[in-house]
């Protein structure tokens, strides 16, 4: 760890604090799945699962079969939800064996996966995949009662819910969302209608759940909340967020440059006058967003100051200006405190013209990660 200038800390006590943020908004109804795709969005999924069932997650959310093996593997117990579904006569098999929860939208899935449990003698918890907006996976939000009528005939299968994703709630406009909302309340009506109890749909992302409270029905599926990000860097957010990752590295080198001189690759940066500036520890290599050439800043010296010229694949320059007292070797940080400046993930994404998500995949993914209690 101490080889690498560059450092990714991971701070639970604020994912404890902001899971609390979402109990606080949707009161005691609703469960909560905590979503860890993408390895926890570039937090560490083993160590943030486990983090979020011990802070009183009811169930956790993963993308893909892969993720959930590896929270099994890695010990951890309940119910893992595959949001994406799953493929194969093998992916059942597995899902059969390691107790886990698939999300359908295919009645050939829901066969395959019904003939793999009743082989081991099992109900296999099912949720099933509705489409209400998004465009993206699920069925049709009105064929919902026929789905599950040919779903149930299958045998051993438990459907615990219905989930549909929203699309546009961290949008101002509003009208899009409350169609989804109703569609889906549609959905579940029809369903229950039909004699199926359905105790466990799900609507709401973090969006969802800080823009629309109608969205949070039995479940709620909160993930860059969790994580002290928001659904756009424009977002207004109702409630407190702490930053979960913080990322820093070091001050590599610094210049003393007359004015005139090209800041590196493409000369996009010209010294207006004699300048002082810092060669810094990281670039995209670390994650850092190459959008962020001539445009994001970065801590030093407790003050906020100008990334110049292009970002390179291990270093970054940095505009020293209004900084007295850097030396190499001082920290720089490029999410996080220092002194009485901070930059949140959206500020980051908004510089780089993208959202706090990708901006903490590709750093998390990209560094040593740092655990703090
Ligand atoms: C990623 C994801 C979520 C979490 O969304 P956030 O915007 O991060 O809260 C919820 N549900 C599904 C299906 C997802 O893919």
């Amino acid at each position: 760890m101490t080889s690498y200038p560059n450092s990714v800390t991971i701070d639970l006590s604020a994912l404890q604090h902001n899971l609390n943020q979402v109990k606080h908004l949707v009161g005691a109804g609703p469960r909560i799945m905590g979503v860890v795709k993408s390895d926890a969005y570039g937090h560490g999924m083993a160590p943030v699962a486990r983090a979020l069932r011990e802070f009183g997650a009811d169930c956790l959310g993963v993308a893909q079969l892969g993720e959930a093996l590896e929270l099994r593997e890695a010990g951890i117990g309940g119910p893992i939800v595959i949001l994406s579904g799953i493929q194969t006569r093998e992916d059942a098999r597995e899902v059969v064996d390691k107790d886990l929860t698939p999300v359908i939208y295919r009645l050939a899935m829901a066969q395959v996966i019904a003939e793999e449990g009743a082989r081991r003698e099992k109900r296999i918890p099912v949720q099933i995949k509705v489409d209400t907006g998004m465009g993206r996976l699920g069925i049709p939000h009105r064929d919902v009662g026929i789905f599950l009528n040919d779903v149930g005939a299958y045998g051993p299968l438990d459907i615990e819910g219905l989930v549909s994703h929203l699309s546009s709630a961290d949008e101002a406009e509003k009208g899009f969302t409350r169609t989804q909302i109703k569609f889906f309340h549609e959905a579940v009506k029809a369903g229950r209608s039909m004699g199926w109890d359905l105790p466990f749909n799900s609507l709401a992302n973090s969006a969802g759940i800080m823009n629309h409270r109608d969205s949070c029905f039995d479940m709620v599926r909160p993930g860059i909340m969790l994580y002290g990000g928001l659904p756009s860097p424009e977002f207004q957010s109702p409630v407190v967020l702490k930053p979960v990752m913080g990322f820093k590295g070091q001050v590599l080198h610094m210049r003393n440059l007359p004015e005139g001189t090209a800041v590196s690759y493409g000369r996009t940066y010209i010294t207006r006058g004699p300048q002082k500036i810092a060669v810094l520890s990281a670039g995209y290599g670390a994650g850092l967003p190459r959008r962020l050439s001539n445009k994001g800043m970065v801590l030093i010296g407790g003050k906020k100051v100008e990334i110049i010229g292009k970002v390179c694949m291990n270093l970054t320059m940095a505009s020293l200006e209004g900084v007295t007292d850097a030396l190499p070797g001082d920290e720089v940080v490029f999410l996080g405190d220092q002194g009485a400046e901070t930059i949140r993930g959206d500020d980051m994404a908004f510089w780089a013209e993208t959202i706090s998500y990708e901006v903490f995949c590709s750093i998390g993914n990209g560094n040593p990660r740092q655990y703090l209690k």
